[in-house]
């Protein structure tokens, strides 16, 4: 089944490569984080108008999006155009959605897919973790909107790539 993947923009990303697809398998939606938010209106496109029904969260270890906090990044932007109403209404109405724990952006970027009621109902939703220190992708947690399906589908997709390598024990599964 097509495919999309939201990731990061981070130029270490390769999610072709590190999740085993081949060109013409996926939508890759990518922003600071690979934040699902950000991602909504690609991912409605995705869905509604190009069928996806799999969705992987894949976020990775080393993002900047731990190394600031939004509003000093706001600061920085209205401190560049002081005399600039409009941009500092602008910055301000931006979230930048910074995070500080990894695991848990992935977590609450699955969460929020789920819920949300943008998304299909038959919808598969799962998270990873890419680890750049070691190359290894680590499936973290898998959610579907509707409890009866399975989520082997995408799961298999990328056995190749997680297989002999256990999930470490600091990362739990949901
Ligand atoms: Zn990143």
């Amino acid at each position: 089944m097509f495919k999309t993947t939201v990731t990061c923009m981070d130029a270490r990303i390769n999610p072709f490569e590190q999740l085993g697809f081949s060109e013409g398998d996926a939508h890759i939606i990518r922003n600071a984080g690979g934040m699902a938010k950000d991602a909504i209106r690609s991912l409605v496109i995705s869905q509604r108008l190009l069928g996806t029904r799999n969705i992987a969260v894949y976020h990775h270890t080393g993002c900047g999006m731990v190394t600031f906090r939004g509003p000093e990044l706001k600061q920085l932007v209205k401190w560049a155009r002081p005399d600039s109403t409009a941009c500092a209404e602008q910055v301000d109405a931006i979230d930048f959605l910074e995070f500080t724990d990894l695991e848990q952006s992935v977590k609450d970027d699955v969460n929020f897919l789920k819920e949300s009621p943008l998304i299909l109902e038959e919808t598969k939703i799962t998270g990873w973790i890419h680890h750049l220190e070691t190359g290894e992708v680590f499936a973290l947690c898998s959610l579907s909107k509707r409890p009866d399906l399975s989520l082997a589908d995408y799961s298999s997709n990328i056995a190749h790539k997680t297989q002999n390598r256990s999930i470490p024990n600091n990362i739990s599964t949901t």
